[in-house]
């Protein structure tokens, strides 16, 4: 059984399922005004491997991740651009898949967006203003944080740095700085609905709230995002859910930040990154790599070298898929109990991820199986190497890590090269041999021995 941090409780626990077999999951999702940056990459690539891990168990998950389709910065973008929100949001929401369709991220099972939940939201607001929780002002609608128990749970912290540390730009009628907006009351220029406490729109926590509850129901088992949406975001959700008398998440998951030059990678520090140029400079599986070498909650150094780092291993591992012919999976979710794994090896990585989904553990037993089967084929136990070399395609592919074992095709000059480095060789001539390594090095081929012959691999 999958044992998982808890942020609510702040221990490692069993990840419980409301119903048997399975399992519920709602991860916030973008607002969709511009391109995904690297920190968007991360959560979704740590979530999409846990789904996936889950998936391997034979669970049934079932994965929910909205589309924020009306905010403040799209409502800027549209007037920047004279375009209308609903078409920065499309827009947007496109690259959005587009990336993650790169990245090897699965596809929601549904993707709820916000404005498709606009009168629900209200119904949520009149209740909470009927029950006494929240309260009109001239600018919209503000829940009471005093009069929800446990408020600062996700946080962690005390109320009273909570409250030192809110911002400052604040409304003068707000009761308290922890307060937030339900709903921002109509501004000219700005889209609007109607509701029975005024004209306007949903502010941001309120959406996330409705949207779980109706599509995951009370009491889902798991609300994951980012390490930046555990507070004030995750903490209002769940804030109105408690205030409106109504079981939320049983468990939640947050995710580390992203370091760029050993700096937090925000927008507000310019090291604003887009993943759509990563992905379009780089192996697309790179970054999966990455965030598989880092524990999911730790920082993930995403620069140029470690990427290069990255796809240097997914050169190695291709090669592996090419040498013993056992394809590729493509990262289509395995379920494990359909393959055949060599059982100490999967009993390890099994322990492994069940342990707070310690990938980096998970990885290295992998990778371990890669040098065993080269070592196993290489002393002419081809049943033992087959059988290691398969168990790494399936594992990998339970992270979503597809492996390239797809021929190579090696130039006339290249072949050449090679074969009278094998001469060289034979020759005892080790000057002239790693001279011609490097030639071919520097022509972008990995340069391996096999049984004394020079093999090429990219
Ligand atoms: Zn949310």
């Amino acid at each position: 059984m999958l044992n998982l941090h808890d942020t609510a409780t702040g221990t490692v626990r069993p990840l419980l399922q409301r119903q048997a077999g399975k399992v519920s999951i709602y991860a916030c999702g973008p607002t969709v005004y511009d391109l995904p940056h690297l920190g968007h990459g991360r959560y979704v690539l740590v979530w999409d491997v846990l789904r996936r891990y889950l998936v391997a168990q034979g669970l049934e998950v079932t994965f929910v991740s909205n589309i924020t389709d009306i905010d403040d910065n799209i409502i800027t973008r549209a007037a920047e651009e004279g375009r209308s929100e609903a078409e920065v949001a499309a827009e947007y929401e496109r690259r959005w898949f587009e990336a993650l369709e790169l990245l090897g991220v699965e596809r929601p099972d549904g993707v709820p967006h916000a404005t498709e939940y606009v009168e629900t939201m209200v119904a949520l607001i009149g209740r909470l203003i009927d029950d006494d929780v929240a309260y009109t002002t001239s600018d919209g609608v503000y829940l009471d944080t005093s009069k929800v128990a446990d408020y600062g749970l996700l946080a962690g912290q005390p109320l009273e740095s909570l409250r030192a540390g809110a911002r400052v730009d604040e409304h003068a009628e707000k009761r308290s700085a922890l307060d937030f907006a339900l709903w921002k009351a109509a501004k000219p220029g700005e889209p609007t609905w109607p509701a029975p406490f005024g004209e306007g729109r949903p502010g941001w926590h309120t959406e996330c709230v409705v949207m779980a509850l109706d599509l995951l129901g009370e009491g889902f088992d798991l609300h994951v995002g980012g390490q930046d949406l555990r507070f004030p975001h995750h903490e209002n959700e769940r804030a109105q859910a408690v205030a409106d008398g109504r079981v939320f998440a049983a468990h939640w998951g947050h995710s580390g930040w992203v370091m760029v030059g050993g700096e937090k990678m925000s927008k507000s520090l310019k090291n604003f990154t887009s993943l759509t140029d990563l992905l379009a400079q780089s192996d697309a599986r790179a970054y999966r790599l990455l965030c598989l070498q880092a524990h999911y909650r730790a920082p993930v150094e995403v620069t140029p070298p470690t990427i290069a780092q990255a796809e240097a291993t997914l050169r190695r591992l291709d090669n592996l898929a090419r040498r013993f012919e056992v394809g590729a999976i493509a990262p289509t979710p395995v379920v494990l109990a359909d393959h055949n794994v060599e059982p100490e090896l999967l009993a390890n990585f099994t322990a492994a991820m069940d342990d707070d989904l310690d990938t980096p553990r998970a990885f290295a037993l992998v990778m371990d199986a890669v040098s065993a089967a080269n070592s196993a084929a290489d002393r002419g136990d081809l049943d033992r190497a087959h059988l290691l070399a398969q168990s790494v395609v399936v594992l990998f592919g339970t992270l979503g890590l597809g492996l390239d074992g797809a021929t190579v095709e090696v130039d006339a000059t290249s072949a050449a090269l090679a074969a009278e480095r094998d001469a060289a060789r034979l020759e005892r001539d080790w000057a002239r041999a790693d001279a011609l390594r490097a030639e071919l090095e520097a022509r972008g081929w990995i340069v391996e021995d096999r049984d004394g012959v020079t093999t090429l691999g990219r």
